[in-house]
């Protein structure tokens, strides 16, 4: 009844939430906030992401805002991210972080929200995260992907990188494609895809950039490093920028295969449920990430048990380890 209520309340209104609400339900705010974040984890995705709601936790819970910007890439990040399980990402959503924008779920839309992306850059100046996912296509002027539009001139993924990185806290570069440029940038590359890391040192952006890379990421890298981003700064990283703590250990050295692999008990088909899957084309040795022991799928399964490893995480990706289904 009350989330009923609540998608009548237009977005323009927002800042009359609390009064609004209680007038038009009987429900303070106190109780308001109460139910809503009690009821987080069964209230629909797109409500959770209501900028209604957002506005009016903000004032009760100090949280960590978050701009999340799409780019070069197919929103898989976002899909992993939103299969979090444990701690639920409703519970991330409203009682962690202040997600102020993400073009895919965010009820706003528009020159509205691209407005309130600014907005929230500055107010939250060093402050805020800056969250990348996908590449950033730096060709033609940027023009392979606009992403809004404010009095009708487009701004393009260049145009925000340039502008919101440096007055981030930190960046994210969530997934392949944004860590390295991962598929747009594989070859061929008309569009000029290229990674965070690498766009930040052309243009000469200081602002730390922790990559979380993966085709998808595992949604516990993500809710990881952003909660060790809250709790205790920016995280251990490796030589790719990668926190040590999910990406620091490699894949075939801790395989739960490795004793078929040493004793030449190798698979010679995907359906085979033992052996190795080096000569499948197996990517372990060289691949960095806690796959085998986090597995996929809220720890049900992992690539390794019906597949092979593809090395979605490793800067190279995906030309570096094609042919997937073929040894190295
Ligand atoms: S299946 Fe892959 S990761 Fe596991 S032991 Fe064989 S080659 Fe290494
Ligand atoms: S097992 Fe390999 S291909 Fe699968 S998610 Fe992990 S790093 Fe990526």
């Amino acid at each position: 009844m009350v989330f009923n209520s609540i998608k009548e309340v237009p977005v323009k209104d927002e800042q009359q939430l609390p009064e609004v609400q209680q007038k038009k339900t009987g429900v303070s705010r106190r109780n308001f906030l109460k139910t809503v974040t009690g009821t987080a984890a069964g209230i629909g995705i797109s409500q959770v992401f209501n900028p209604v709601l957002i506005q009016a936790l903000e004032k009760g819970l100090k949280r960590h805002p978050i701009i999340w910007i799409q780019g070069q890439g197919c929103t898989g990040c976002s899909v992993s991210l939103l299969n979090n399980v444990s701690p639920p990402i409703a519970d991330v959503l409203l009682k962690v972080i202040s997600l102020q924008f993400h073009p895919t779920v965010q009820a706003s839309e528009g020159e509205i929200a691209m407005e309130h992306l600014y907005a929230v850059a500055e107010e939250y100046k060093g402050r805020f995260s800056l969250v990348i996912e996908g590449a950033i296509p730096v060709a033609e002027d940027g023009k392979y992907c606009i992403v809004g539009e404010i009095g009708h001139k487009e701004i393009t993924m260049v145009d925000i990188m340039k502008e919101l990185a440096p007055k981030a806290g930190s960046v994210l570069a969530i997934g392949t494609c944004a860590a390295y440029g991962g598929i747009p940038a594989a070859e061929g590359n008309v569009t000029g895809a290229t990674g965070v890391m690498d766009f930040a040192k052309t243009e000469g952006i200081k602002t730390p950039v922790v990559n979380i890379p993966g085709c998808p990421p595992h949604p516990d890298w993500i809710v990881g490093s952003l909660l060790h981003l809250l709790e205790k700064g920016i995280p251990e990283l490796d030589d790719d920028g990668r926190p040590t703590l999910f990406f620091g250990e490699n894949i075939h050295d801790n395989c739960p295969r490795l004793a078929m692999y040493d004793e030449g008990e190798l698979s010679e088909t995907l359906s085979d449920p033992k052996g190795c899957r080096m000569d499948l084309g197996c990517k372990g040795p060289d691949t960095y990430a806690d796959c085998y022991k986090r597995k996929w799928n809220d720890g049900l399964n992992w690539c390794v048990d019906n597949s092979v490893c593809i090395g979605c995480v490793e800067p190279g990706f995906p030309d570096g380890s094609s042919p997937f289904y073929e040894p190295a």
